[in-house]
C-alpha cells in the first residue's frame, strides 16, 4: 500500500472519467488533478487505499506538449472546469478516447476510432450560469463552488460565459451588496439570496435572470430593475422560490417579477420558449451540430413515425416534425411540456404530440395502445434508461433507435442491453458541448434487421456464456470495468460472485460455492463489495 504524504515518481498514462491524470505506482491507481496523459511527475500521497490513492503533483519532470498556461486565473479552485491546464487538441482526444473506451468495454464494442465533433470555441459559449452567492466579511459575492465542496469561490470573469451574463452577476450582486439582502447559508438555513441564475439566448440575445430565494420576497426589487435594464438583452426577471435544504438549485415555485417569465431562442431554424427550468443545451453551436447528426442518422422518411422521450422542450422532436409524419414528445417536467407544447404552436407544427410522464411508463402505455414508432430518439439524464424504457424499446421494436447520451458509460450499458435485443449499433459520434470540462456528449444510432449488407459482429466470451449474466442484465466483465473505471479497484469473478450470492441474484456454475465445506476462498474486501454493490446497482440488478 502507498504511503500517505510520501512523493513518488510516475507516468501519467491515462484519464479518469472526471479527467484527472491516472499514473500507476507499485500497481496502485493513483489519481492525479491537473495531469496530463505522457507526463512523468513527482507526486505526493494525499489518500491511500489498497489498490489506489489520490495525490498531487509535486513536480513535473517531463512535461507534455499538451500543457498550457491557465487563461482562467481562478481555474485552479474553481470546480466549474477541469482542462484549463491542456490544449484543446488533448482534451478532444481525451473524450473520444472515452466514448470508444466506454462502449468497447461496457458495450462489447470493438470500435478503432470514435470522431467527435469539436468546438470552433472554447470561450464565451455557455449560454446558462447558475452563479452560488456567498457572503464574508459584510461583503456579498458570487462565483462557483470550489470542486467538491459548497465554499464558493469568487469568480469576477468566467471565461466560458458570455460576458453579458457576467455584467448580469455583477448588476445583481452590486444591488445585493447596496441594499444589504441577506445571503443564503446552508449551514443556519438562513439569509435570502442562494443562487443567481442567468440564461441568454445565443441568437435572440435575451436574457432571463431568475433569482433564487429562500423565500418570496425580494426587497427594493425596483433598485434591482434600474440595473437590469440598463443591460442589453434583458427580457424577464424571475424569483425561484427554494426554502429546502439541499443541493437542487432552483425550488418548485416560480414568481415572474418582470416581463414574460420566459426568453425566446432560435435553434435548428425553429423558435423556442425557454422557461428557468426547462432543459436547453448550453452550447448552442454544438447542440445544433449534435442534433443535425441525430437528425441525419435517424433517416427518418414522410411516413415514418418519431418517438422522442426524454424531449425536454421538444427541441429534436420539433426538428424532426418536418421530415416525418408524425412526431411525439415525451418528458417528464410539466413545466417543459407546456413550453413544447408552446413550441409546436410558434412554430406553426401540428404534426406533433407531446405526453407529460416517465419516458419508461409513457413508452409503454404508448405501445399497449398500439403506437409503433419507426425511428426512437432517446436523450436521457445521467443516469442512462430505466428498465421500464428498454422494455418499450424492445416491443415497440423500431427500425431505428438514435441515442443521445450525456454519460458515455451509461450509453455503453444501454447499448449492451439493446444489443440483447437484437440492435446492432451502426455509428458512433462524440460531440464536445462543454469545453474546458470533462462532459462529452454523445450520439449513436443503433438498428434493427435493416442493415444486411453489413455483417453482424457476434463477440463472446465463455464468462458471458453464463446465461445468469444476461438474466441480472450485467456481464462480470461489465462489473470489472465499472468498478474500475470507478473506484480504480479490481474485482475476481469469484469476489463478484460472492456479493451476487449475498444479493440473492443467481450466479452460474462456475461461480458456485465450494464443495468441501473446509476449503477456503479469499472473502471480498468491504471496500470491493460497495464497489461491486455500487456497479450493480448502477446496472440494475440490486
Ligand atoms: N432532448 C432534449 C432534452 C434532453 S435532457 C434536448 O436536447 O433539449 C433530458 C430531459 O429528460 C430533461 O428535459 C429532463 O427533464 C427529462 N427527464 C428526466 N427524467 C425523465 C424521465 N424519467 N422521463 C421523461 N423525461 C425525463
Amino acid at each position: 500500500m502507498l504511503v500517505k504524504n510520501q512523493v513518488y515518481e510516475a507516468v501519467v498514462t491515462d484519464y479518469t472519467a472526471e479527467g484527472q491524470g491516472v499514473a500507476h505506482v507499485e500497481g496502485c491507481a493513483v489519481f492525479l488533478p491537473n495531469a496530463i496523459a505522457g507526463e512523468r511527475v513527482r507526486l505526493r500521497i494525499e489518500k491511500a487505499q489498497k489498490t489506489w490513492a489520490s495525490g498531487k503533483i509535486v513536480e513535473i519532470l517531463e512535461k507534455s506538449p499538451h500543457r498550457c498556461n491557465r487563461a482562467c486565473p481562478v481555474a485552479k479552485l474553481c470546480g466549474g472546469c477541469d482542462f484549463w491546464h491542456m490544449d484543446y487538441e488533448e482534451e478532444t482526444r481525451l473524450k473520444a478516447e472515452r466514448v470508444k473506451t466506454c462502449l468497447n468495454r461496457l458495450g462489447g464494442e470493438a470500435l478503432t476510432e470514435v470522431p467527435i465533433l469539436a468546438a470552433p470555441d472554447c470561450r464565451g459559449y455557455r449560454n446558462k450560469a447558475q452563479y452560488p452567492v456567498a457572503a464574508k466579511k459584510g461583503r456579498a459575492y458570487a462565483g462557483f463552488f470550489r470542486a467538491g465542496t459548497h465554499d464558493v469561490v469568487e469568480n469576477q470573469r468566467c471565461l466560458i460565459l458570455p460576458e453579458e451574463t457576467d455584467t448580469v452577476k455583477d448588476a445583481v450582486m452590486d444591488y445585493v451588496n447596496q441594499f444589504r439582502v441577506s445571503v443564503y447559508d446552508e449551514a443556519t438555513h438562513k439569509g435570502l439570496l442562494r443562487h443567481i441564475y442567468v440564461r441568454r439566448g445565443a441568437v435572440s440575445g435575451q436574457i432571463l435572470v431568475c433569482l433564487v430565494c429562500n423565500g418570496e420576497k425580494l426587497p427594493k426589487v425596483d433598485a434591482l430593475l434600474a440595473r437590469l435594464k440598463r443591460i442589453p438583452g434583458f427580457t424577464t426577471l424571475v424569483l425561484s422560490v427554494n426554502t429546502k435544504k439541499g443541493n437542487a438549485v432552483l425550488g418548485d415555485e416560480f414568481i415572474t417579477l418582470y416581463g414574460p417569465g420566459y426568453i425566446e431562442d432560435t435553434l435548428c431554424g425553429l423558435n423556442f420558449r425557454l422557461s428557468p427550468r426547462s432543459f436547453y443545451q448550453v452550447n448552442h453551436h454544438q447542440a445544433q451540430r449534435l442534433y443535425e447528426t441525430a437528425i441525419e442518422q435517424a433517416g427518418i422518411t414522410k411516413n415514418d413515425t418519431v418517438l422522442d422521450l426524454y424531449c425536454g422542450v421538444g427541441t429534436i422532436t420539433l426538428a424532426m416534425a418536418s421530415a416525418a409524419g408524425k412526431v411525439i414528445g415525451v418528458e417528464v417536467i410539466p413545466q417543459a411540456v407546456e413550453d413544447a407544447r408552446d413550441n409546436a404552436r410558434r412554430n406553426g407544427i401540428d404534426n406533433a404530440e407531446f405526453f407529460c410522464g416517465d419516458a419508461g411508463q409513457a413508452a409503454l402505455e404508448l405501445e399497449r395502445n398500439g403506437v409503433r414508432p419507426d425511428v426512437v430518439v432517446v436523450d436521457p439524464p445521467r443516469k442512462g434508461l430505466n428498465a421500464d424504457t428498454i422494455e418499450a424499446l424492445s416491443r415497440m421494436a423500431p427500425r431505428r433507435i438514435v441515442y443521445v447520451s450525456c454519460d458515455p458509460a451509461t450509453l455503453a450499458r444501454d447499448v449492451a442491453l439493446l444489443k440483447q435485443r437484437g440492435y446492432t449499433l451502426q455509428s458512433a459520434t462524440a460531440a464536445d458541448l462543454f469545453p474546458r470540462c470533462s462532459h462529452v456528449e454523445t450520439v449513436v444510432l443503433l438498428s434493427k434487421g435493416e442493415i444486411d449488407s453489413k455483417k453482424v459482429r457476434v463477440e463472446f466470451s465463455l464468462e458471458d456464456m453464463d446465461m445468469s449474466d444476461f438474466q441480472d442484465k450485467a456481464t462480470y466483465t461489465q462489473i470489472k470495468d465499472y468498478v474500475l473505471e470507478h473506484s480504480g479497484l479490481k474485482v475476481s469473478n469469484l469476489y463478484i460472485s460472492q456479493i451476487k450470492r449475498k444479493c440473492g441474484l443467481e450466479v452460474g456454475k462456475n461461480y458456485n460455492l465450494p464443495k468441501a465445506e473446509d476449503s477456503r476462498q479469499p472473502q471480498c474486501p468491504s471496500e470491493k463489495e460497495n464497489a461491486i454493490r455500487e456497479a450493480m446497482k448502477y446496472f440494475g440488478m440490486i
